[in-house]
């Protein structure tokens, strides 16, 4: 019996410790010098982190960046485990959900107010009649789309300190703003442990604490939208969020030669077509930053433009299909052009 016991005990020693290693595999840490890096696949994307400075040892790194996995395992529609897969198959009755969950929806139902609607969580079952949630693309007919569009409206998001339901046909997805909200979390608990100079990218969203260590501000590239992977140019930043929403994330070319991308507009059921192919926006609030750079593509150029003159929190580049740019007068000592690109129009949107 006594045998038995010790056996039964070494093997959940040895199990407990294996789970760690495969845990601490699936976060690469790197170190050289004062600089620490982590790497991670999550959300669907590549995740890194590089801190500067002494304040951090691996340990704290490590556990700071397991709040990615934690909050994948909240917020991610393909999960069906998570708190949002609940909240879509509760069938109208409302669901408790964690502190995260509800900070996220705040901001959500915040944006698509502020939007009139063009960033939309419920937006859901449309992103998946085009394939999108499952890469089975596919070019739904106007009367599929026209029924799903009853089932879409934020309004009918019910939101409580505690709790949220939607109706039983509405379906709700954070693909939108999760990665910056996740961003905030992250840079959150790194300047909690004194970290004061770190950049992170978690696919292509990027987020700097402080500045570089040698004083100057973090130079970080805006990428052509127009089919070449180069840089348009970059913008110099300290402490903020960079966040860009592009045609070319996530798309797919249609029968007819018509490409289709991934961000839907609410109003109609088809992927946005509002003359913009790429929205960058620049800001504080990471998770505001992502839903907004959603928003302002389905807006197009001249709503994007009123909003972002009533919100000098945030700088944005728009940047339209004939590659013409448009910016907020708050980058132009902030930002510069790639000398391949000097020749593009740039416009300024004054406040
Ligand atoms: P992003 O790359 O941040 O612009 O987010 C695009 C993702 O947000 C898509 O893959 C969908 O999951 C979701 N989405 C698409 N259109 C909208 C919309 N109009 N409002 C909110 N979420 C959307
Ligand atoms: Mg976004």
């Amino acid at each position: 019996m006594m045998k038995r016991a010790l056996c039964l005990l070494i093997t959940l020693v040895l199990l407990s410790a294996s789970c760690a290693l495969a845990e601490k595999q699936d976060i690469t840490l790197t170190r050289s010098g004062d600089q620490m890096g982590a790497q991670m696949f999550a959300m669907d994307t590549f995740i890194q982190a590089t801190v500067y400075g002494s304040a951090l040892d691996a340990d704290a790194l490590l556990e700071i960046m397991r709040n990615v996995s934690r909050l994948e395992a909240l917020l991610s529609t393909t999960s069906p485990d998570s708190e949002i897969s609940a909240v879509n198959a509760a069938q109208g009755e409302s669901i408790p959900v964690s502190a995260d969950t509800l900070a996220v929806l705040k901001t959500v139902l915040e944006v698509s107010g502020e939007t009139g609607g063009a960033f939309d969580v419920t937006a859901y079952p449309l992103v998946k009649a085009w394939g999108f949630t499952q890469d089975e693309f596919r070019v739904p007919d106007g009367e599929e789309l026209e029924s799903l569009l009853d089932r879409v409206d934020y309004n009918q998001i019910i939101l409580s300190d505690e709790a949220i339901s939607v109706p039983a046909q509405t379906e709700i997805d954070l693909g939108g703003i999760a990665k910056g909200y996740t961003g905030d979390v992250l840079t959150a608990a790194l300047r909690e442990k004194g970290v004061n100079s770190a950049l992170l990218s978690l696919g292509g969203n990027i987020a700097v604490i402080g500045r570089k260590q040698d004083g100057s501000l973090w130079k970080i590239g805006v990428r052509d939208p127009l089919g070449s992977p180069d840089s348009i140019g970059y913008l110099q930043i300290e402490d903020a969020n960079v966040i860009t929403s592009g045609g070319y994330e996530r798309y797919f070319v249609d029968e007819d030669g018509n490409v289709r991308w991934h961000i839907i507009d609410p109003k109609t059921g088809y992927p946005a077509q509002s003359g913009l192919i790429s929205v960058t926006v620049v800001g504080k609030n990471g998770a505001k930053c992502d839903a907004l750079s959603t928003a302002l593509f389905v807006m197009g150029a001249d709503k994007a433009s009123a909003y972002l003159s009533a919100h000098p929190e945030f700088e944005a580049i728009l940047i339209r299909e004939d590659g013409s740019l448009l910016l907020t007068n708050g980058l132009k000592d902030r930002f510069t052009l790639m000398p391949g690109y000097q020749n593009r129009s740039v416009e300024w949107i004054s406040r």
